[in-house]
């Protein structure tokens, strides 16, 4: 039916353990009510009478354990109620974590851990969603654990091309997603590995910084963390699993829908104190294409720089090569040959650091701004944030960026690798 204002509306009645799944279309947004019961959208619990603005081409479920009644506003792709869902299982996977949880931060002075979990498997069968679906459980228990996600193409936290840690402490917000407050942040600079040494090592940078955080916090050391990662399964995609189970020291590995690494995974892994869980695959997980996966990077990048509800305004600036650093990290056959100094062959070796000579090819790239203050900090350094360069001026010798900061540059010192946007088209 139609309400008041013309705008259609369809009211839907789910019954207990059943979940309404709603793709939102790729131009237009649609708004989702619960009228009555109790409902949760990824493990985040909504209000009777809260609405939920979905953005163009969102996909999301509202799953409820004993039934609800759900609005739902304006024109969408598809929208239908399902009675088959794996939450039930994914809830005692929560509880199985969390009883870890609660048995580290109950034991005095101990150095017991709570779970360091991974999930894992090929892309579309809803890693991130049971990562958040894990993370919300968690808060709504009383824990804050730390969300770690190493996908560089679809990351959930910053911008793309980029490993991220963020402590969630309230339930992720369902507009805004994982908040900006407090992440930690490593610069890969591509959308795929193609150094896999240089992504092992901010990997291991990570750990590093983990191990840290439990020594320093009791409640973070009990809370434990829970790790996204790539939809790249087989041969280095593997390898890097494998890297990133050991480095980060991850005790629970779920598998989601896929038995050959269920089964690769147990293998690998016996004679280890990490149990491997197999997890199924939701049927209401929606495959991405190419074009969406675009899409939605290009809108993390607006985020990034505009705000997830275009509240920031970010300011354009100026910034002279004399004043500035860029380099960028190994010798990945991608770099172009005019991104180094005359007369220097491309490196290839692949934790090498290289100075960047300032050109018309870096409009419309993407930079981090590194807190690492010399060319040698840079390999172990984290990043403060990201700078979008609009205008390249080789009479002038300067450069125009966005930054989501006003005023001076948190560091002189950038890191360049592979990372384009073109802004003015999804504005
Ligand atoms: P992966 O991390 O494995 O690539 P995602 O968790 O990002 O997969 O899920 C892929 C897409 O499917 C996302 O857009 C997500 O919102 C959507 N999705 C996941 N579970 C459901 C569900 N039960 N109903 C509807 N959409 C879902």
């Amino acid at each position: 039916s139609d309400g008041d204002d013309g705008i259609a509306v369809q009211t839907f009645t789910l019954e207990q353990e059943q979940e309404l799944r709603v793709e939102t279309p790729a131009r237009g947004e649609i708004k989702l009510k619960l009228v009555d019961g109790t409902a949760e959208v990824f493990g985040a619990e909504i209000a009777v009478g809260q609405s939920i603005t979905c953005v163009s081409g969102r996909k999301l479920a509202v799953f409820t354990y004993h039934g609800a009644t759900i609005e739902v506003r304006g024109e969408v792709e598809i929208a239908y109620v399902a009675g088959e869902t794996p939450m039930v299982s994914y809830a005692n996977t929560h509880s199985v974590l969390n009883a870890k949880r609660v048995a580290a931060a109950s034991e005095n002075s101990s150095e017991a851990e709570g779970p360091r979990v991974m999930c894992v498997g090929p892309t579309d069968v809803g890693k991130s969603t049971v990562c958040s679906i894990l993370c919300n459980y968690a808060t709504r228990a009383g824990h804050a654990p730390l969300y770690v996600d190493l996908d560089l193409g679809q990351g959930a936290v910053t911008v793309p091309g980029t490993i991220c840690a963020a402590p969630i402490d309230a339930q992720i917000d369902l507009e805004e997603g994982i908040p900006l407050e407090m992440p930690l942040v490593y610069f890969y600079g591509d959308l795929t590995v193609n150094n896999p040494d240089y992504y092992k090592h901010i990997v291991s940078r990570l750990g590093t910084m983990l191990d840290e955080r439990s020594k320093a916090n009791e409640e973070a050391r009990a809370a434990g963390c829970v790790v996204n990662t790539m939809g790249w399964i087989d041969g280095v995609g593997l390898e890097l699993l494998l890297h990133a189970r050991e480095a980060l020291k991850i005790d629970h590995v779920l598998v989601i829908g896929q038995e050959r690494l269920f089964g690769q995974l147990q293998q690998k892994l016996k004679g280890t104190d990490c149990q491997v869980f197999r997890l199924q695959k939701s049927g209401g997980v929606v495959e991405r294409t190419p074009e969406y996966r675009r899409a939605s990077r290009d809108r993390m990048f607006k985020e990034y720089f505009y705000g997830a509800t275009g509240e920031l305004a970010p300011a354009s600036q100026t910034a002279y090569f004399s004043k500035i650093s860029i380099y960028r990290i190994g010798g990945g056959p991608r770099a172009p040959t005019s991104a180094l100094p005359i007369g220097q062959a491309p490196s290839t070796d692949p934790m090498r650091v290289t100075p960047v000579v300032p050109s018309t090819s870096l409009l419309h790239s993407v930079l981090a701004v590194s807190h690492g203050k010399t060319q040698g900090d840079l390999l172990t350094s984290n990043v403060a944030g990201f700078i979008y360069i609009t205008e390249v001026n080789m009479m002038q010798k300067s450069f125009t960026y966005l930054s989501p900061c006003p005023g001076e540059l948190p560091s002189n010192v950038l890191l360049s690798g592979n990372l384009k946007w073109l802004g003015e088209d999804v504005k």
